[in-house]
């Protein structure tokens, strides 16, 4: 038995390492450290670094990643590390492999990359030439992505080339032993790009030096900064008043959705936020990302409340320019660092348009003259189970490619409509672009055409197919096909699952369970609970959830309770009053009500879904939490909240799996006359939720026993639930399943644009 167990526990793990690490004794160094955590697999060198595989359990080698990132040898430099696990095929002992030499040479563009170690040091020696100067970087550290203008990578195609090296910047430029030796942003105070402090009608108020002490006091005093950052503006304020955060949330136009916090140190965090070894690591790493992080039992109460409201998390990052770390050594404070935009809008980037639109929200703005060339937001992550999960993928991550094995030719996929990427592919590669955003806007839509040009002309792919969602309205479906009548459409659920494929290097046939809250089905209805089950060469829609009205459509989004109102009429029929489920009835106006009732069935204003992100909404209403979403997804997540604080074991609801044609349908009736009646008998919100959940896993293993495939796969925007995406992948396991969740491409629509590349890999365009 414990071998059995054992050997479930074990993991594969594939970490490709950037940076300056051949020739300095560091292939011998991972074998060390792989030998003294007993991991077997190998380690070889490549075009950018080095390529490890290793296997063994899963603390083993969190040890192992830890050490590569804290023991790296003195003369090594990681730039980046990116890894993900795999299935464990074996291997008998750890080795050094000879160096493939790779026909191509990729000089692919790296991310951005966060201050390093060495030139903290500098930053803050006062006899350092760069002391406090906010654009040291070397060739380990600083800006790459968000400055390079064409390729090849020299100083000439970014936004330095205006500046000219000082003889003694150039010296170190020129000097193949030194650690700035063709550093393209080199950089002093003598020659590089400066600060000014300008109040909001651009007045300068100060400069260099001096600019970044009156903006860190601005803050102090509750003002509100607009910084100009790596890849664009923050605002930034004070997180420890009140005031001002409220202020911030009224002229952002964001009432409850929660600020990302940067702190100024690892204690710091860890005085507001619980966090692990892996949380740690992920926090310290080249790639800097905001984690979503428990907020401490008693946290340090001097966070203003306003920053996360009724949520358990914070999301927190450090500081990963030169720029932040002078910022956050000198208010020795957490402060909330929130993209430069207004409500959903793409961030600012450039000196002017940061006054134009940020005008009326920051009293001043810290700017500087090195230009930023596109934009490029922070990544988020959390850590569910012991590994990673990357909720946005932008900076530190983006445009790093993902390995795809296809010989397609090259294509381009415009992706979904909320949280946008795009992919473009071609040789094995497949490079899916920055974050994007929500297409809802001019703003919005200017932007996502510049990054299809932008990214073609750093990639030199001249895609030949198109590929993009399969619902008619959206803006990427009316932008692929002005770009090519013929552009291909991929159904959204499908996307979802096949980039989970891609993410976890597997092949069909699997089981995908792709649930998220809006993606247009096959059949012309709005889909959201699917299971699909893909083979080599066909995919099937094997189990859905049973379908019920999203009253209004677009407005049942925004509007949990209209879900509930669908839901609760399709129990109870013509029986359906105000008594059934009094917080629904409440939450409406009498005739709002009728009227809505009125309009159940017709289909054109009320299509028919089977989206478990409705599903949730529903729960949220019935029981009273929410029946207006505030941001997106909101309602979904104070069900999760509010299932962590369940205080006893629950049991999950009932179901129904009914055999309809043409597969099997999830009926929900059965849990919502218990939950009614809990509901009605005053049962605890945090249990109601809670038991919510296991439902939800008992369905997907209920479905999983009926489909008979044992590789399961979780994709679509529910499964950044934690508590969910966790009790599934230990239910399943527990029960002999092998389930593959995703790692370093959001479950989110920020994946559908991968997705859609994979689609046309394996023949389903
Ligand atoms: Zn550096
Ligand atoms: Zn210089
Ligand atoms: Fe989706």
């Amino acid at each position: 038995m414990d071998r059995l167990a054992d050997s479930q526990n074990k993991k594969r793990i594939k970490i490709r390492i950037h940076g300056a690490v051949q020739g300095v004794g560091f292939r011998p160094f991972v074998y060390r450290m792989a030998d003294r955590y007993r991991l077997t697999g190998w380690v070889r060198n490549n075009s950018h670094g080095v390529l490890i595989e290793a296997e063994g359990n899963h603390d083993s080698i969190q040890s192992f990643l830890w050490s590569l990132q804290s023991k790296t040898p003195r003369q090594a430099h990681i730039q980046s590390v990116k890894f993900h696990y795999l299935d464990p095929v074996g291997y008998p002992k750890f080795e050094i492999i000879q160096s493939v030499h790779e026909k191509h040479h990729s000089a692919w563009i790296l991310p951005d990359i966060a201050t390093c170690t060495d030139c903290l040091k500098e930053l803050f020696n006062p006899k350092d030439r760069r002391y406090l100067y906010p654009f040291i970087n070397c060739t380990q550290c600083g800006p790459r992505f968000s400055i390079i203008e064409r390729m090849p990578y020299d100083r000439v195609n970014t936004s330095m080339k205006s500046f000219d090296m000082c003889p003694e910047c150039r010296a170190e430029y020129e000097n193949p032993d030194n650690r700035r030796f063709h550093a393209q942003p080199n950089a002093c105070p003598n020659c590089g790009p400066h600060m000014e402090l300008r109040s909001r009608t651009r007045q300068l108020l100060s400069a260099n030096k001096e600019a970044v002490k009156q903006a860190v006091h601005a803050i102090k005093a509750g003002k509100i900064v607009a910084v100009k950052g790596l890849g664009g503006f923050h605002l930034m304020a004070d997180a420890t008043n009140s005031v001002t955060v409220r202020r911030l949330r009224k002229l952002k136009h964001r009432e409850e959705k929660p600020f990302a916090l940067m702190f100024p140190d690892v204690a710091s965090i860890q005085s507001a936020c619980d966090i692990t070894p892996s949380e740690h690591r992920w926090l310290t790493a080249p790639e800097a990302p905001i984690l979503l992080l428990w907020k401490k039992n008693l946290p340090d109460s001097s966070l203003a409340p306003e920053i996360a409201p009724d949520n358990p998390c914070y999301g927190a990052m450090l500081p990963y320019t030169p720029l932040h770390h002078i910022l956050m050594k000198l208010l020795n404070r957490p402060v909330i660092a929130t993209s430069g935009n207004i409500s959903e809008e793409p961030i600012c980037i450039e000196n002017d348009e940061a006054f134009e639109r940020l005008g009326g929200i920051a009293d001043a703005f810290l700017i500087h003259n090195r230009p930023i060339v596109r934009p490029v937001d922070d990544s988020v992550g959390r850590l569910i189970g012991q590994t990673e999960m990357l909720l946005r993928r932008a900076r530190g991550y983006a445009p790093l490619p993902i390995l795809i094995k296809t010989s397609d030719p090259p294509a381009a996929a415009f992706g979904g409509h909320l949280k946008n990427t795009i992919t473009l592919s071609a040789k094995n590669q497949a490079i899916v672009s920055q974050h994007i955003g929500d297409l809802e806007t001019e703003p919005a839509m200017i932007h996502f055409r510049r990054i299809i040009k932008d990214l073609q002309a750093l990639s030199s792919i001249r895609p030949g197919t198109i590929l993009h969602d399969m619902h008619p309205d959206y803006a990427s479906t009316a932008e692929a096909l002005k770009t090519d009548p013929n552009a291909k459409p991929v159904q959204h659920h499908l996307a979802h699952v096949l980039s989970c494929m891609l993410d976890n290097e597997i092949d069909p046939p699997v089981l995908g369970v792709s649930w998220d809250g809006t993606g247009y089905g096959t059949d012309g209805t709005i889909w959201g609970g699917e299971f699909i089950q893909v083979n080599q060469d066909k995919w099937y829609r094997v189990a859905s959830l049973r379908p019920f009205s999203l009253v209004g459509g677009e407005a049942a989004i925004r509007e949990p309770r209209r879900s509930a109102l669908a839901v609760l009429h399709a129990c109870f029929g013509d029986k359906l009053d105000a008594s059934t489920c009094p917080n629904v009835a409440q939450s409406f106006r009498k005739d709002e009500w009728n009227n809505l009732v009125k309009l159940l069935n017709h289909r054109s204003f009320s299509p028919l879904t089977s989206s478990i992100g409705r599903l949730f909404d529903v729960i949220a209403s019935m029981t009273g939490i929410l029946h207006v979403n505030r941001y997106e997804g909101q309602a979904a997540m104070l069900v999760e909240y509010l299932a962590w604080q369940s205080n006893k074991k629950a049991d999950p609801y009932s179901f129904k799996l009914v055999d309809t044609e043409p597969h099997l349908q999830i009926d929900w009736e059965p849990m919502i006359h218990e939950c009614l009646c809990e509901i009605n008998s005053g049962a605890r919100i945090q249990n109601i939720s809670d038991r919510f959940h296991w439902t939800l896993v008992n369905v997907i293993l209920k479905v999983a026993e009926r489909i008979g495939q044992r590789r399961i796969l979780l994709s679509g925007g529910c499964f950044q639930n934690k508590l969910l995406t966790e009790r599934v992948c230990d239910t399943l396991e527990k029960s002999g399943y092998r389930v593959y969740r995703h790692q370093q491409i959001p479950p989110n629509d920020g994946g559908i644009s991968l997705g859609q590349i994979a689609a046309a890999k394996y023949g389903f365009v």
